[in-house]
């Protein structure tokens, strides 16, 4: 008889995004008359920079050609991109990392969701709330967590990010093995500063842990003092894994390609307590499993570190963080409290009531789509997430309809 693995049933249903779709239509089909304006998903909606455009083309066509095809490339990634990640997005900071500590991947969805695979179920797991879903659901999906209960999963120890903490979870009270960080936040928009950062790389260069960094979004970091990579702060080579995208950074969502930083030093142990090096055995995971970037998408996103790539997506990124900046002035001037949307392309918003009734109040006065907080975790009650991620037109639409009905 074939068995399902059970873990699987524990998994809750998410809802969220079905149900805003849900209420949405139904609001859509009152009021055919309105322009619904999404600023709910974190999906970019502006194009690809003209610079990954003219590489992504050569490179197709290179592939049309005998002389210039490519098959199967290096699992890890080519090492022309490597090199391009390696010295623009660490080296040029004073993080030192090497090429071939950089695997290029489709997405930092499936590197976050992965990776916990490398560790034993046993171990014990500290995941912020509110959060990106992906890092809870794939421990539950290996069993490393027990019921689900009010709201949480038992076995899990939750990062609380509230207001009282400026939404950068303490350190947690208890030994814990795996960290996982995420800066800056989806969805509380909020950073970490050096100093903070440090406190988690000294915990888990203490207790022998390990944090799995997520900066998908550092590309918003305009703040000098604020650290875009984990790795900026000593110690975290043998305490830290990062994971990056060029997602946000570069309008990717649709295009994919993302990479996970393992640094040669960063090690987990066996039973015995004998150290192993991540790095291979990441090595070995992603090499077996997984078979590479295609040729065209790698050239497009070497692309964005070219000097008119640069430019490019600097300036994509300040088109939306004007959004942000936007959204934040509305909002307050509306006398709401809300963090990020400064290095950040988030906004999150203290609804002073319950999520779903902001959200639907949003929608119902102004037509505009935000995504409830609660979905993100029990801490996110309370809280709606607005995205910068429409055109300015739209966001400025939104603003003013929301100011004009919450007045
Ligand atoms: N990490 C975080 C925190 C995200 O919000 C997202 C996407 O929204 C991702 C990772 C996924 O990135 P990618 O498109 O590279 O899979």
């Amino acid at each position: 008889m074939i068995k399902i693995n059970e873990n699987y049933l524990k998994l809750q249903a998410s809802y969220l995004f079905s149900d805003i779709a849900k209420r949405v239509s139904a609001f859509q089909k009152e009021h055919p008359e309105t322009k619904v304006i999404k600023l709910g998903i974190g999906d970019v909606t502006r194009g690809l920079p003209p610079a990954c455009v003219k590489a992504f083309h050569k490179a197709v066509d290179e592939m049309a050609e005998d002389t210039s095809f490519r098959g199967y490339g290096p699992e890890q990634g080519y090492d022309f991109l490597r090199s391009a990640i390696a010295e623009n997005d660490f080296r040029a900071r004073d993080a030192e990392i090497a090429d071939d500590e950089i695997f290029v991947s489709d997405g930092a969805k499936c590197d976050t969701a992965n990776i916990q695979e490398l560790f034993d179920t046993d171990i014990t797991v500290a995941i912020p709330d509110p959060v990106y879903p992906v890092y809870l659901d794939t421990n539950v999906m290996a069993g490393r967590t027990g019921a689900y209960a009010d709201g949480r999963f038992e076995g899990i120890v939750y990062l609380e990010a509230t207001r009282d903490n400026g939404f950068v979870p303490r350190l947690p009270q208890q030994k814990v093995d795996l960290i996982y960080l995420c800066f800056p936040n989806n969805p509380t928009g909020s950073t970490i500063s050096r100093d903070e950062l440090k406190t988690w790389v000294d915990y888990a260069r203490h207790n022998k842990a390990l944090i799995l960094f997520d900066a998908a979004y550092e590309a918003f970091i305009g703040d000098a003092a604020l650290p875009k990579s984990i790795f900026e702060v000593e110690g975290a080579r043998e305490v830290a894994i990062e994971f990056r995208s060029f997602s946000k950074s570069a309008g990717f969502t649709g295009t994919r390609c993302a990479y996970t930083v393992v640094p040669k030093e960063c090690r987990a142990f066996d039973a015995r307590g004998n150290s192993h090096n991540l790095h291979s055995l990441w090595n070995r995971r992603h090499c077996t499993k997984f078979n590479g970037v295609s040729y065209p998408v790698q050239r497009a996103a070497e692309a964005v570190y070219s000097d008119e790539g640069k430019v490019q997506t600097a300036e994509l990124i300040s088109y939306y963080l004007e959004n942000a900046e936007l959204i934040c002035t509305e909002i307050e001037k509306l006398g709401y409290s809300y963090d990020g949307g400064r290095n950040s392309p988030y906004i999150w918003v203290d609804g002073q009531r319950d999520s779903w009734s902001f959200f639907d109040m949003l929608l119902e006065k102004a037509g505009v789509v935000c995504t409830p907080g609660a979905g993100f975790g029990t801490c996110g009650e309370g809280y709606i997430r607005i995205s910068a991620f429409n055109s300015y037109e739209n966001v400025a639409e939104a603003m003013s309809r929301i100011a004009r009905q919450l007045k």
